[in-house]
């Protein structure tokens, strides 16, 4: 393992109601590493002075809403995958400089895996948002080979302007019926069903094989989610991507693999 970083934080605004600290001090107990990951509260005035004190001491770290796209650019060097994205959600100190990461793409690639198998080279993606969530996946989705994906967005400026970072791979649609058709796999990557029961898309209008993956999580998974297992779709909700990012977080940090099963047994 190399030098351990100084601290080890989650950044956020707000940032109390995150499952991380949770699974990643499990992860840290198992593997006897002798540090405790700390959710921090950093209002967007305070990001720069909070990432220069976490520098003093080489932090490492994990960043969340809304932070992931200035951290992005606070940072002296960027892997490509969170060049692609425009987002950091992974940080660590080399060599006197902020790098960041960003392993929601690999999160979203784990779970597109366990939904979709070997149809994912050929797959149409139906993606609803187009926030930093929805670049990660289009960002995924970019590396299975012919796959690409119908983007549906409310304010469809914004799709256009995530569209146009990815090239051909992304159609900008204007409803969501126009999503939806044909594909194998659809992604809800807006906030939608996170405080309430409220369904993205109707499960009467999923493609009948169609796939679905619901990046928000809750207890108990989302109403979304169960309704559509009940239909005889595959469905998995956030919590599996927001394990296995924090999973890829752990391996940058640690050059180690966690052990994922605490993990899962600290969040159940
Ligand atoms: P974001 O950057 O704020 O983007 C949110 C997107 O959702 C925007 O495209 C927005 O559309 C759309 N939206 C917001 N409210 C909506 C509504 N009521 N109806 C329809 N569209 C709506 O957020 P994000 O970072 O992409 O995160 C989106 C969600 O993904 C979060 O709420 C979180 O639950 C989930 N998430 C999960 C994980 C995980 O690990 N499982 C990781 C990241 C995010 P406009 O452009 O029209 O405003």
């Amino acid at each position: 393992m190399s030098e351990l970083p100084g601290r080890l934080v989650l950044l956020g605004h707000p940032v109390a109601h995150s499952l991380s600290p949770r699974f990643q001090n499990a992860a840290l107990r198992a593997a006897g590493i002798p540090l405790v990951y700390e959710a921090i509260d950093v209002p967007p005035q305070a990001l720069r002075r909070t990432l220069s004190e976490l520098a003093s001491v080489r932090a490492s770290g994990n960043v969340t809403i809304p932070h992931k796209e200035d951290v992005a650019a606070c940072c002296q060097r960027l892997t490509p995958l969170a060049q692609r994205c425009g987002a950091v959600n992974t940080f660590w100190h080399d060599d006197g400089q902020l790098v960041g990461d960003n392993t929601d793409v690999g999160g979203v690639d784990a779970i597109a895996a366990l939904l979709l198998g070997d149809a994912r080279p050929t797959a149409t993606v139906a993606l609803l948002g187009a926030g930093g969530s929805a670049a990660a996946v289009v960002a995924a989705v970019e590396r299975w080979g012919d796959a690409h994906v119908r983007l549906y967005n409310r304010n469809v400026d914004r799709a256009h302007l995530l569209a146009a970072r990815f090239g051909a791979i992304v159609d900008v649609v204007h409803s969501v019926e126009e999503a939806l058709d044909g594909a194998a796999l659809v992604v809800n990557a807006t906030p939608v069903g996170l405080k309430d029961d409220a369904f993205p898309v109707p499960v009467r209008a999923l493609p009948r094989e169609a796939a679905v993956f619901d990046l928000v999580y809750r207890a108990n998974e989302t109403a979304w989610v169960r309704a559509a297992r009940e239909a005889g779709h595959r469905a998995a909700d956030g919590e599996g991507m927001l394990v296995e990012q924090g999973a890829l977080s752990f391996e940058r940090w640690f050059g180690m693999a966690p052990d994922r099963d605490a993990m899962w047994r600290a969040l159940r």
